[in-house]
């Protein structure tokens, strides 16, 4: 396994292994890798030649309040999972070759952005379109590997590569949860032990509104007002959003007619969590 730092290095390694006819799948991460991580490294490893990751904690999708400074980084761990994993190549750039000064383009995927944590990290979509073109460009990759956890992301990536006419397969594939239920996330080694607990409320409220679904209810609102009071039970949890929203424009919907997106945003303490499910009302 290499670890290439350099963007042109890696065009150059992606040309060559394309010359020989191998396919590449890619991972784009920050880094602080989990099993949800290495559940993407392992369809990736599944379905292609060559597998390239890459690690890069992207300053231009982080807000001027959030995490940037303090988002866990941890090379020597990554690269170990990552050579477990049979992964190829880290690509693993700085800022300053990736922003170099005088850098003006930005890729804006419009309306899916500014709606679900796009309200609330504004700039946030745009930051993670722009590296993810510039990713691809790089890595040149056939299939990139995406998470279920990120669903909004996912649905901005897949239309952002359908409007520019990039040529590489999107594929979304499950969130991988702790046994409790939490969605795995670089993230929740910010909460203590207390906050820990509290955190599987988010779970908890998806599978709440997955059951009223399931007993029939089909009014949004009435929803979003029972899991919201089930996650106010918890002292240290508030709520920044819960919406139901359309799978294709990320609209909200009144009434569930059929697939759709349950998503939430939730303060533990300090930490902002995120997590979302497909509720697919039985006919
Ligand atoms: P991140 O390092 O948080 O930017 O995530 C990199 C990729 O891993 C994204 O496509 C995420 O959606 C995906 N991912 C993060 N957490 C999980 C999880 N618990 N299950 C599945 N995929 C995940």
């Amino acid at each position: 396994m290499r670890i290439i730092r350099n963007i042109k290095q890696m065009q150059r390694i992606s040309r060559e292994m394309k010359k020989y006819g191998y396919t590449i799948g890619f991972v784009p991460t920050m880094g602080a890798l989990h099993q949800g991580h290495i559940s993407l490294i392992r369809q990736a490893r599944k379905e292609n030649n060559k597998v390239v990751v890459s690690i890069f904690v992207n300053p231009i999708q982080f807000g001027p309040q959030e995490d940037f400074h303090k988002y866990p980084r941890n090379l020597k761990q990554d690269a170990k999972i990552c050579k477990q994993e049979g992964v190829d190549i880290i690509f693993y750039p700085q800022a300053k070759d990736m922003y170099p000064k005088g850098y003006r383009t930005y890729v804006t995927v419009e309306e899916l952005s500014d709606v679900l944590c796009g309200k609330f990290r504004p700039g946030h979509f745009k930051g993670v379109a722009t590296v993810v073109t510039k990713l691809f460009n790089i890595v040149g990759a056939d299939c990139a590997y995406f998470g279920q956890k990120d669903a909004q992301q996912a649905i901005i990536i897949k239309r952002m590569s359908q409007d520019l006419n990039i040529s590489i397969r999107i594929k979304v594939m499950p969130t991988v949860r702790c046994r409790d239920g939490l969605a795995m996330s670089s993230r929740n080694k910010y909460l203590n032990q207390e906050e820990r607990k509290d955190a599987t409320v988010l779970y908890q409220a998806l599978c709440l509104a997955k059951s009223m679904v399931d007993d029939g209810i089909r009014n949004t609102k009435t929803i979003i007002a029972k899991i919201q009071n089930l996650i106010s039970q918890k002292k240290s949890a508030r709520v920044q959003y819960i919406s139901i929203v359309d799978l294709d424009n990320l609209k909200p919907i009144e009434e569930i007619k059929s697939r759709a997106l349950l998503a939430l945003a939730v303060y533990i303490g300090k930490t902002r969590l995120i997590d979302n499910t497909i509720i697919i009302p039985k006919i």
